[in-house]
């Protein structure tokens, strides 16, 4: 059809890559997530099946798309670090965004009935996908952070909000009136003097949410001289191809490490400085 009389109308559609030499960010959301943790029976105030499986649904991305270093989950949402340098798509911007929200979703339902197992899905869930571009590390340092911070202030309340219903027989209306107004020390001592729970004693999961590093595996040792024979060819130079790709394959082999720590503070991008790296 290219090169019908029709063919004009794909002048419409305009470019869209993204701005080269500047770290994406992506970021999906559940859409209407309230409803569907309803509908699904989630635990409150953490469903631990719940994260678990977006944190499945993230490695899935992290294995299809080497260019993600590095991403961060909490309740129904996940950011994910492209490298500054990646050509992906050609950096065109609906065709990332829709791909891998679109992958991220598949794999989410393909895996539910896994975390799931009595819970069949009553309607099929969506995410929502943005790009944000950051020029530099220090805001993409900032942009992590700033979502651990939100995960330990939502937790902190939701924590709060949920003994307060579940242990102490509050309403959700009363529970809101008991934290209305309340700073974080003083949810601490709620925590405490009510409900004898020490909120830093709780699982790291829930108060530092979910990190996943993308880590290099160690190179594998050379093939030793097996018992196989060596097999008889005229030629060197395709075992030498063979084994320059097994060379290669094992420099760049990498593996998904799902973490629970701090990236706020410095260390965590001491030890992981390379992750920020072009
Ligand atoms: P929007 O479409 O605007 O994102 P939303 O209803 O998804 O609306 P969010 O701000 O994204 O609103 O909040 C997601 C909600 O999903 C949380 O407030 C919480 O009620 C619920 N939720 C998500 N994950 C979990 C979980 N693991 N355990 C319990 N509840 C969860
Ligand atoms: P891209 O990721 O760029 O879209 P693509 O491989 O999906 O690459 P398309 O131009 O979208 O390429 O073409 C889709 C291809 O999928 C078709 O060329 C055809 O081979 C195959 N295909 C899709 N639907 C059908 C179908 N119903 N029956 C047989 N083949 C199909
Ligand atoms: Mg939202
Ligand atoms: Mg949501
Ligand atoms: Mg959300
Ligand atoms: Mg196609």
């Amino acid at each position: 059809m290219a090169g019908s009389r029709f063919a004009y109308v794909k002048k419409f559609e305009l470019p869209d890559a993204l701005l080269p030499s500047t770290f994406m960010v992506f970021r999906l959301d559940g859409h209407s997530f309230h409803r569907f943790s309803d509908e699904h029976r989630f635990v409150k105030p953490n469903d631990l099946r719940a994260l678990e499986l977006m944190d499945h649904a993230a490695i899935t991305l992290m294995q299809e798309y080497k260019d993600i270093s590095l991403a961060f989950g909490e309740s129904d949402e996940y950011s994910f670090l492209l490298r500054k340098s990646t050509a992906l798509y050609n950096r065109r911007q609906s065709k990332i965004v829709s791909t891998l929200t679109s992958l991220f979703t598949s794999s989410y339902v393909f895996h539910w009935p896994k975390y799931f197992p009595d819970v069949p899905l009553r309607y099929p869930p969506s995410f929502d996908g943005r790009i944000v571009l950051y020029p530099s590390q220090q805001e993409v340092r900032d942009y992590f952070a700033w979502r651990q911070a939100d995960t330990h202030i939502n937790n902190l309340y939701n924590t709060a909000f949920w003994a307060l219903v579940q242990q102490g027989g509050q309403t959700t209306t009363e529970a809101h009136a008991t934290l209305k107004g309340t700073v974080s020390k003083e949810k601490h001592e709620i925590l405490f003097s009510r409900f004898e729970i020490n909120y830093d004693k709780i699982d790291a999961r829930y108060r530092k949410g979910s990190i996943l590093v993308r880590v290099e595996t160690p190179e594998e040792p050379a093939p030793e001289s097996s018992n196989t024979p060596t097999p008889n060819v005229k030629s060197t130079e395709p075992l030498d191809e063979t084994l320059k790709a097994k060379k290669k394959k094992a420099k760049n082999a990498t593996k998904v490490e799902l973490l629970h720590t701090d990236i706020i503070r410095d260390s965590f991008w001491e030890k992981y400085s390379y992750l920020l790296k072009d």
